[in-house]
């Protein structure tokens, strides 16, 4: 068979979540971070109204979505891009500035995409160790090589839940070489909205670009909505490794009638909140370690990798799935979404069994 070029051949596929319950249990997925409920009634309304003319092509300038965005975040309409999903938006970023001969740079247990987008492209990918489950900022600095082009961080971060202060972001940003571009992936800044640290600021300062997303505290996963704030000159150059048509008509007027209902996602985030800190709570008193979560997931920290297998396969035995976190270099973490009270019951239930059939708690 015709073989793909090298760097794709070595490429591992990306790891999915895994989701088959066993036969007659009720499948509990709390491994995606999805929203734990629907998104606001508008957007029902908006799918329906995308139904009668799905014949045409979508806006390929998203400027309805764009401008609402624009005037909720105080932005230039002009330097927001959507995506097919932020991801498709990180896709385009590699494929603008990486290439076998630079690398990009991310914290060790960094979201597992960007090595993905990176190794796409034949780039090098190199990580910095992290402190306690959050951003080092000095050891980021110190892994910065004279061929790194791009840098990743995701604030607050996916699997850790943990932030990074404005003020660390700020010193990052000054002491990266001016040639260096910045991705900050704010996919949770909505549940962190309350800490007011948002970075669209500091994209005015070149090379910093910011990522957000409708897939979790909007909760549109399924339609496949992300955009992004960038210098006009990266804006100008994704363009054109963009695919022209990326995000469907009913993306496009699904995201634009969520954002009118922002008191329905202040409410799923509040909801959401409320449901995590008590599961840690809970997680905590079995005697696991769980970093503060400024997210819609909780990091569970277990004594060993083997005790997170055993705990984990305890629960898909259940229909209840966790996500493991080999992949992001944590494998003795499972991270656990916030969904509705009942399925969070249910979890926290069978990993105090699990633990206790193993004899710890
Ligand atoms: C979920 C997530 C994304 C992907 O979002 P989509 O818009 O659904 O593609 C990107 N970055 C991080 C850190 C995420 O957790």
């Amino acid at each position: 068979m015709t073989q793909p070029i090298e760097h794709v051949a070595r490429m591992a596929p990306y790891a999915l979540a895994y989701l088959d319950a066993p036969a007659g249990k009720r499948l509990v997925s709390l491994s995606q971070n999805e929203s734990l409920r629907p998104p606001s009634p508008v957007v029902a309304e908006a799918i329906r109204a995308a139904s009668t003319h799905p014949h045409l092509y979508p806006d390929p300038d998203w400027t309805n979505l764009r401008q609402a965005l624009a005037d909720h975040h105080d932005l230039d309409a002009a330097q927001i891009l959507c995506g097919n999903g932020s991801l498709d938006l990180i896709g385009c970023l590699a494929r603008c500035f990486l290439s076998p001969e630079v690398a990009a740079l991310a914290p060790a247990h960094a979201y597992p995409f960007f090595a993905t987008a990176t190794r796409m492209t034949g780039a090098r990918f190199d990580v910095a160790v992290e402190k306690d489950l959050c951003v080092d900022i000095d050891a980021l600095l110190e892994a910065v090589r004279p061929d790194t082009k791009v840098v990743f961080v995701a604030n607050p971060g996916n699997p850790t839940g943990t932030r990074i202060p404005r003020s660390d972001l700020i010193r990052l940003h000054e002491d990266l070489p001016d040639n260096v571009i910045l991705v900050i992936d704010e996919a949770y800044g909505e549940f962190a909205d309350h800490l007011n640290e948002t970075m669209f600021d500091f994209v005015n300062r070149d090379n910093t670009l910011v990522l957000r997303t409708f897939s979790k505290a909007y909760g549109l996963a399924g339609l496949r909505v992300g955009w992004g704030y960038f210098p006009a000159e990266i804006a100008a150059q994704m363009r054109k490794v963009m695919n022209p048509n990326n995000m469907a008509l009913a993306g496009q007027l699904a995201a634009r009638a969520a954002m009118e209902d922002q008191a329905y996602m202040r409410d799923t985030v509040a909801q959401t909140i409320a449901h995590r800190d008590n599961f840690i709570t809970r997680m905590r008193r079995l005697g696991l370690h769980v970093p503060d979560s400024f997210t819609n997931f909780a990091l569970l920290q277990f004594a060993s990798p083997d005790r997170a297998a055993q705990v984990d396969l305890a629960l898909r035995k259940e229909g209840v799935f966790l996500r493991p976190q080999g992949g992001a270099g944590l494998p003795d973490c499972l991270r656990a979404t916030v969904g509705v009270a009942d399925d969070l019951d249910l979890a926290a239930h069978l990993i105090e069994a699990a633990l206790q059939e193993a004899g710890v708690s």
